[in-house]
C-alpha cells in the first residue's frame, strides 16, 4: 500500500517523500483510513511504529481538504496533548516536515519555558496546536486558548500521561474543547486505567493494535545480571569496557541516580549526557541533541524523561535500576533493535528487585537470559568469576582497577 492509496494528497505526499517515506507503515495503514473516516480510534502502539505519522498525516489531509479557511483569523482544529515536553516537541517536528507545502500553522506549548513568546505565537492564529497539560491549561485559563473549534483531539502517550497523574487535567481539556470532536488516544500499552478513561471519553472507538516493537522481538538479546546494589556501578563500568558498544541509553530510576552515575561515567572518560525531570528544557533537549548527533554515545535517562523520544539506532538498552512497572521494561527494550536490526538489553537486578524480574518475566513470556559469570554476583556463596579465557580475560581484569585506585581503599563514588 501507498500513501496515495491511503488518500493523503500531493503536498503531503510531496513532503513525506523528502522526508524518506517509500511507504506506510502498519499502523499508519490501519489508522490512517479511520481518521479520515472521523472515528474515534485507540491506538496501541509504542514510538518507533511511526505513531505519530498515523495521527499527523490524516489530520493535516482532513484540514487541507477544508482549506478555503482564512489565513487570519485561524482557529486550533487539532489539539495534540503530550505528556512531556519532549516529547511535545517531536510531534512539533513532524507536524512541520509534514506540512511543509501547505499554510496549515502549527506550534507547540509546554512549561518549564517563558510563557510570553508562546502567548505571541498563538495570538497570531494557528490550526494544529500541540500541549503538554499544564501549560494548556494555564493559557486556557489566561483566555489565550479558545477550545471551542477543536475538531480532533489527540491524547499521545495516555498510559505515561495517566502514571504522571495528569487524568484531571486530561479530563478538564477534553471537556474544554466540543462535544462534537473525534478524539484519537495512543498508548504503548493499554492499561485499566486507560480502558476506564478511554470508555468514558469516547465515542465507540475502533482499535489497531501494533505491537511488533515488543520486548520479545527475537532481535533483542535480553541478559540478565543479578549484582548486589552497591556493585552496579562496578559492574556497569565493568560492562562498558568490556561487552557493550556503540549508542548506548542506561536507565535509572531517579533523578539523584542519573545524576551519580553520570559523574562517575565522565570521570572515567566516557562519552556522556542525560535527561530527567530536573533539568531545565533547555539542558534536557541539548543533551537529546547531543545523543543523537553523536557527540555523546551514552544517555542516562529516567523514564519519564525518555518516554516517547524518538531515538534511533540504539545498540544497546542498559536497565540499572530494574522498573517497578513490567511494562516499562518494554518501552525501554523497545528501543533498541528496530527496523529488523540486533540489539541488546542488560538489567541489573538487586535482591530488593527479584519480585520486578518475576513480573517483567510473567508480562513478556519470556525468561531473560541469566549471565553468571561477571566478577559481582549477588549470591556470595558463588565464586566470583576470575577471567581466565581469552576473549574477556586479562583484558578486564587490567581494566577494571588502576593500581593508584586499588592502593585507595576508600573509593570515591
Ligand atoms: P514514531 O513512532 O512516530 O516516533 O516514528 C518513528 C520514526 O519513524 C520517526 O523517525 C519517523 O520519522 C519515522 N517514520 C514514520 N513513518 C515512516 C514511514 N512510513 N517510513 C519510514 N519512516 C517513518
Amino acid at each position: 500500500m501507498s500513501f496515495k492509496d491511503l488518500k493523503i494528497s500531493k503536498p503531503i505526499l510531496r513532503a513525506v517523500a523528502e522526508a524518506g517515506y517509500d511507504n506506510p507503515t502498519l499502523v499508519q495503514e490501519k489508522t490512517i483510513p479511520l481518521v479520515l473516516y472521523k472515528k474515534d480510534v485507540i491506538v496501541s502502539a509504542q514510538t518507533g511504529t511511526g505513531k505519530t505519522a498515523a495521527f499527523a498525516l490524516p489530520i493535516l489531509q482532513s484540514l487541507l481538504d477544508q482549506q478555503d479557511a482564512p489565513k487570519k483569523g485561524k482557529t486550533i482544529k487539532a489539539l495534540i496533548v503530550s505528556p512531556t515536553r519532549e516529547l511535545a516537541i517531536q510531534i512539533e517536528d513532524n507536524f512541520k516536515t509534514y506540512s511543509t507545502y501547505t499554510n496549515l500553522r502549527t506550534t507547540v506549548v509546554y512549561g518549564g519555558t517563558p510563557i510570553e513568546p508562546q502567548k505571541d505565537v498563538l495570538k497570531k492564529g494557528v490550526d494544529i496546536l500541540i500541549a503538554t497539560p499544564g501549560r494548556l491549561l494555564d493559557l486556557h485559563k489566561q483566555d489565550i486558548i479558545n477550545l471551542d473549534y477543536v475538531e480532533t483531539l489527540v491524547l499521545d502517550e495516555a498510559d505515561l500521561m495517566l502514571d504522571m497523574g495528569f487524568i484531571d487535567d486530561v479530563r478538564k481539556i477534553e471537556r474544554l474543547c466540543t462535544k462534537e470532536k473525534q478524539i484519537l488516544l495512543f498508548s504503548a500499552t493499554i492499561p485499566h486505567k486507560v480502558e476506564q478513561l478511554a470508555n468514558s471519553i469516547l465515542n465507540s472507538p475502533e482499535r489497531v493494535e501494533v505491537t511488533q516493537n515488543s520486548s520479545t522481538s527475537k532481535n533483542v538479546a535480553q541478559l540478565l545480571y543479578y549484582v548486589p546494589k552497591k556493585n552496579k556501578i562496578e559492574l556497569c563500568l565493568h560492562l562498558l569496557r568490556n561487552t557493550i558498544k556503540g549508542n548506548i541509553i542506561i536507565f535509572r530510576r531517579t533523578k539523584f541516580g542519573v545524576d551519580k552515575l553520570e559523574k562517575t561515567l565522565l570521570k572515567n572518560n566516557y562519552k556522556v549526557d542525560s535527561i530527567h525531570g530536573d533539568k531545565s528544557q533547555t539542558g534536557r533537549q541539548d543533551a537529546l541533541n547531543r545523543f543523537k548527533k553523536g557527540d555523546v554515545n551514552i544517555l542516562i535517562a529516567t523514564d519519564v524523561a525518555a518516554r516517547g523520544i524518538d531515538i534511533n539506532d540504539l545498540d544497546a538498552v542498559v536497565n540499572f535500576d530494574l522498573p517497578n512497572v513490567p511494562e516499562t521494561y518494554v518501552h525501554r527494550i523497545g528501543r533498541t533493535a528496530r527496523a529488523g536490526n540486533t540489539g541488546m538489553a542488560f538489567s541489573f537486578c538487586s535482591a530488593d528487585e527479584k519480585e520486578y524480574i518475576k513480573n517483567i518475566q510473567q508480562l513478556i513470556q519470556l525468561q531473560l537470559d541469566i549471565v553468571e559469570e561477571h566478577p559481582y554476583p549477588l549470591d556470595p556463596k558463588a565464586k566470583p568469576i576470575i577471567h581466565k579465557s581469552k576473549k574477556t580475560g586479562s583484558k578486564h581484569r587490567k581494566g577494571r582497577k588502576s593500581e593508584a585506585s586499588k592502593k585507595k581503599k576508600k573509593r570515591w563514588y
